[in-house]
């Protein structure tokens, strides 16, 4: 029995899954192990390995059946897998810096190693969960978390670039200035850039930019009466329920990833667009709600793309790993790893 393993390396715990050759994953639900990164390559590979085996034996396969790993981690990375000179939020450790953490994990486990960063797993496990294996459609996939992370699969295969930077979606600018109803909003970004994706789509963006700007528009509003940081955090459940100044919250953000959208239609005509994270982890009403003010933000589409299906991203929690898993199944089907 041929299978692949799926590692995703975050911030406090590594997720495994194992899928098999026909596309099935044998391990239902999330399969944890705590992440040692602030330890340094050594520790933290280790116990990567270490983990392995027990996603193995909860699969139940030998470890020899593993012939190939997917690993994702967060950027910035290159694409083939080295880690930023100047280190990152989740690479603190100074033994980290240009770390070649794919061939690192290759050699402890003496198996093939392929890499994405975090966002393009989670874009590939969007994809694969509505056109399967083998696909050669095209997605544009957006997750709004604390910022906003995505990626591109163009023809079946992820978009990583040239840097690594491939499907950074969430800096592309949009033209923000033509949100209805935001007359003087000024979103900004932590990159330094003014009106890109993620200063408005985004946690970040609620706390930072919609709700300094809507909370003077609706005095003696509850939200006002709580610091930013916690009001922000309020503003999805508020907004489920119908609350008119978090509706108002949410309608901006999904205009502006309809603007985005638009772009993205245009760049590259693609089968389908995806969106998902913390955002979206509400029930199925507000889910349609709010993809139907995706629509109503896109300007007017050709006949041939008006039906372009707009999906929601199943599986937050374990997509990272899937996704390394499915980039892994597709060398090992292609007959890569002989
Ligand atoms: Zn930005």
């Amino acid at each position: 029995m041929e299978v692949v393993a799926g590692v995703d390396l975050g911030g406090t715990a590594v997720n495994y899954t194992i899928v098999d050759q026909q596309g099935h994953f044998l391990i239902d639900g999330l399969c944890e192990h705590p992440a040692l990164a602030k330890q340094g390559p050594d520790i933290c590979l280790q116990q990567i390995a270490d983990g392995l085996k027990i996603a193995a034996d909860k699969a139940g396969v030998a470890l020899s059946d593993i012939v190939a790993v997917g690993l994702d981690t967060p950027g910035p990375a290159s694409a083939s897998g080295v880690l930023s000179a100047r280190g990152s939020t989740n690479f603190v450790h100074a033994n980290w810096a240009s770390f070649d953490i794919r061939e690192g994990l290759a050699h402890k486990l003496g198996k093939p190693v392929l890499y994405l960063n975090d966002a393009n797993a989670g874009a590939l496990w969007g994809h694969y969960s509505i056109f399967g294996p083998n696909s050669k459609e095209t997605s544009v996939s957006i997750v709004i978390g604390t910022g906003n992370g995505g990626g591109i699969i163009l023809d079946g295969n992820v978009v990583k670039g040239k840097n690594g930077f491939g499907g950074e979606l969430g800096h592309v600018l949009i033209p923000y200035q033509s949100i209805a109803g935001t007359p003087g909003m000024k979103p900004e970004c932590n990159c330094g850039r003014t009106g890109d994706l993620e200063s408005v789509c985004s946690l970040t963006a609620i706390e930072r930019t919609l709700l300094p700007y809507f909370l003077p528009r609706y005095p003696g509003h509850e939200l006002g009466k709580v610091d930013l940081h916690t009001a922000a955090k309020l503003v999805r459940g508020m907004a489920e329920k119908g609350d008119s100044l978090s509706r108002d919250v949410f309608r901006v953000q999904a205009h502006g990833l309809g603007l985005f959208f638009d772009e993205m239609i245009n760049t590259f005509d693609p089968d389908a667009l995806i969106v998902g994270g913390g955002a979206l982890e509400t029930g199925v009403e507000f889910q349609r709600w709010f993809i139907d003010e995706i629509r109503a933000g896109m300007p007017p589409q050709r006949e041939e793309q008006v039906g372009i299906p707009i999906h929601v991203m199943p599986n937050g929690d374990t997509a990272g790993a899937r996704g390394a898993a499915i980039e892994a199944l597709k060398l090992a089907r292609q007959g890569g790893l002989a």
